[in-house]
């Protein structure tokens, strides 16, 4: 129970790494928000999450807003208080990889990828981090950012800079907040087999390929990625502020 009764508001959590974390934070006991696209998809997968979380005895809304809007985040906090009157620890995860290569990206694909993983983001903690400061009683952010945010990736020239743009976000973000006990903290996972990289690990022997890059021989799952979250939501990580989280299996080590 490292999270009694704590409200967790957590962005992309229909489907993957987002809705992992959601289901461990209420096993750990809190309350959850689960933020999606509000596309049809979203919706569906929200409403059964909700249902699981009431089934371990814990509440959950969902909230259907597209993340590349500069106003989601502030609607989200807002229908996260109305429901629970407080929020503790707020997840900016929602974020798309539409793999494409560089030399004819084009500057819709650009500005869709930059809007939904970044600038929407920026607002979102913004708003968090308001709410946070009013309630008077500190809070934990937390950014899932990349193992892209470290290294590079021929077909990930638009992905890459927003994921590097949330960690520096964070760092950034502890200074600005820390007077508060507001801490800030990135999560960076390595390959995780979710919908986002589904078509690009169909082809089997990228996806061998990437199993054996790693030291400990295979992709990650979303419930990998709970675990570190819900240690820097939680108050065993009271000291913790400014960091980042490699999540990875081994991969960004294992040069040869
Ligand atoms: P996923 O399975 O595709 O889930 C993406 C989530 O983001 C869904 O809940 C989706 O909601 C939401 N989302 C997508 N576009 C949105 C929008 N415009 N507005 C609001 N919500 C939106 O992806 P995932 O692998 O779990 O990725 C989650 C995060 O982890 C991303 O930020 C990704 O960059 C990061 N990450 C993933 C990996 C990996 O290997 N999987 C590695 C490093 C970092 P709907 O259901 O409504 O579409």
């Amino acid at each position: 129970m490292l999270l009694k009764d704590k409200v967790v508001v957590i962005t992309g959590a229909s489907r993957g790494i987002g809705r992992a974390a959601a289901l461990e934070c209420a096993k750990q006991g809190a309350d959850v928000v689960i933020a999606h696209s509000g596309r049809p998809t979203g919706n569906d997968a929200a409403q059964s999450l909700i249902i699981e979380i009431q089934a371990i005895g814990r509440r959950a809304i969902d909230v259907g807003a597209d993340s590349a809007s500069l106003d989601t985040g502030e609607l989200i906090i807002h229908e996260a208080v109305k429901a629970f009157d407080k929020i503790d620890v707020f997840v900016n995860n929602a974020g798309i990889c539409p793999f494409h290569s560089f030399l004819d990206m084009s500057k819709d694909l650009y500005m869709q990828t930059v809007n939904t993983n970044l600038n929407g983001a920026y607002f979102a903690v913004q708003a968090a981090a308001n709410q946070m400061k009013k309630q008077g009683n500190g809070g934990s952010i937390i950014a899932v950012s990349s193992i892209s945010a470290l290294v590079g990736g021929g077909m990930q020239t638009h992905y890459t800079p927003t994921k590097a743009g949330l960690l520096s976000l964070m760092q950034s973000c502890a200074v600005a907040l820390g007077e508060y006990g507001i801490r800030c903290n990135a999560v960076l996972p390595g390959t995780i087999a979710t919908d986002i990289n589904k078509e690009d690990l169909a082809d089997k022997e990228k996806f061998n390929y990437m199993s054996s890059r790693t030291c400990l021989g295979r992709l990650g799952v979303p419930e990998d990625i709970a675990g570190p979250i819900v240690f820097l939501a939680s108050d065993m990580a009271s000291y913790v502020t400014g960091a980042s989280l490699l999540v990875d299996g081994g991969l960004f080590v294992n040069l040869q």
